[in-house]
């Protein structure tokens, strides 16, 4: 006899991921013949550089097909903990591979760290707008994501007042972003600093998502908690390889936490997925420890996105009043919607003018759209002339 499916209670109110919906949307369009900039997806467009793609062959040669440990190679696990125990610069003992924990992605990071860290009637403060996954991932804690919006005087950043408005006493964590996907917003050195004294002297956990720091215009690298806080007993810290390598097929991602919660994450990978891909986890040694040639890889891929912004900012000035978030990093535009509605002129955008863009309904805010200009730079400022042309129409 066959039953009709019914989602069970841990799923039923999950949704797709909208970021990911809108590329494939636009794939789909594409494959029938329509031409589609696709300015939805948050995916470095350029090659993964060529000495990372050798030593990922070189690996699968010397043997990488086996399984590894759950939490990942050692040297790996070394190479993320002594670059935490750097920023650490002594204040507290080093950062030991025990407390690192490699992933299939920095979203089974944050996946594996929230699902440890919270659960059933806690609630997590979400400063909005935030990447789409952190709000299905508090859900499937069967946490309570309470949002805090952004100060629209500060790039939509929060600060310790606005956090502390949405506290309640269930209130256990944090998750922040910076930069920020979707606004491109930095949090200074200060800024952070104030946000990881409030967890701590709170007692929150602070899940510190760090995937574009090294994506920055106007300094080297955006400050980590790891550079402020002045312990770490509180601080989760999610990075990888994805955004500043171009390695996002790879599926390397990490966390590094107080050893205690890394245990609890590795037992909880130990029955998902097991360690991440071999091959990829050599592919990440060579990015973090080949540091001359990785950081002129980098250097090139970030002025080429600096290029861009500054592109894309200068045609869309065009528009008198534009709501904008001025971006210092990552690789996203976010700005609010004409008439207000998100959705709407995402949809139009992308009819009317083939452009695929984000509405701002799958992170916290509905009036806003998120841009990504991790496209050629020929598409981007095309993308940006159709922006303005269809602005009033
Ligand atoms: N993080 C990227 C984005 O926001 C990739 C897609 C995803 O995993 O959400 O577009």
């Amino acid at each position: 006899m066959s039953r009709p499916f019914v989602p069970s209670p841990n799923v039923a109110s999950i949704k797709e991921s909208a970021t990911i919906a809108v590329s494939q949307r636009a794939k789909a369009l594409r494959a029938v013949g329509r031409a589609i900039i696709d300015l939805g997806a948050g995916e470095p467009d350029f090659d993964t550089p060529a000495f990372i793609r050798d030593a990922t062959k070189q690996a699968l040669d010397d043997g990488a097909t086996r399984y590894t440990a759950v939490d990942g190679i050692l040297p790996l696990r070394e190479a993320i903990a002594a670059d935490a125990t750097r920023r650490r610069a002594g204040r507290d003992a080093p950062v030991t591979a025990g407390e690192v924990v490699v992933s299939t992605g920095s979203k089974q990071a944050l996946h594996n760290a929230t699902f440890s860290l919270f659960g059933p009637g806690d609630e997590v403060l979400l400063p909005v707008p935030s990447w789409v996954s952190y709000f299905e991932m508090v859900g499937l804690a069967r946490a309570n994501a309470i949002e805090v919006p952004g100060d629209p005087a500060r790039g939509l950043k929060v600060t310790p007042a606005l956090l502390e408005r949405y506290a309640t006493p269930r209130t256990r964590g944090l998750m922040l972003n910076s930069p920020s996907n979707p606004t491109g917003a930095v949090y200074d050195a200060d800024e952070l600093r104030a946000i990881v004294d409030l967890a701590a002297a709170r007692g929150w956990w602070l899940v510190s998502d760090e995937i574009y720091a090294r994506i920055t215009y106007s300094m080297a690298e955006a400050p980590s908690v790891f550079d402020v806080a002045s312990h770490r007993e509180n601080v989760v810290c999610i990075n990888g390889v994805a955004k500043a390598y171009a390695m996002t097929g790879f599926r390397i991602g990490w966390a590094v936490a107080p050893r205690a919660v890394a245990q609890t994450m590795t037992a909880l990978q130990s029955h998902t997925t097991s360690n991440a891909a071999t091959e990829s986890q050599y592919a990440a040694l060579a990015a973090l420890t080949r540091t001359t040639e990785a950081d002129a890889a980098v250097r090139d891929m970030v002025g080429e996105f600096k290029a861009r912004r500054d592109a894309a900012l200068g045609i869309l000035t065009a528009i008198p009043g534009l709501d904008l978030v001025k971006p210092d990093g990552a690789f996203y535009l976010y700005f609010r919607a004409p008439g207000g509605d998100g959705t709407a002129y995402a949809t139009r955008l992308l009819e009317d003018e083939g452009i695929a863009v984000v509405p701002g309904a799958a992170f916290g805010t509905p009036d806003w759209v998120r841009v990504s200009y991790a496209a050629a730079r020929a598409d981007v400022e095309d993308a940006m002339h159709r922006i303005v042309r269809s602005w009033s129409a």
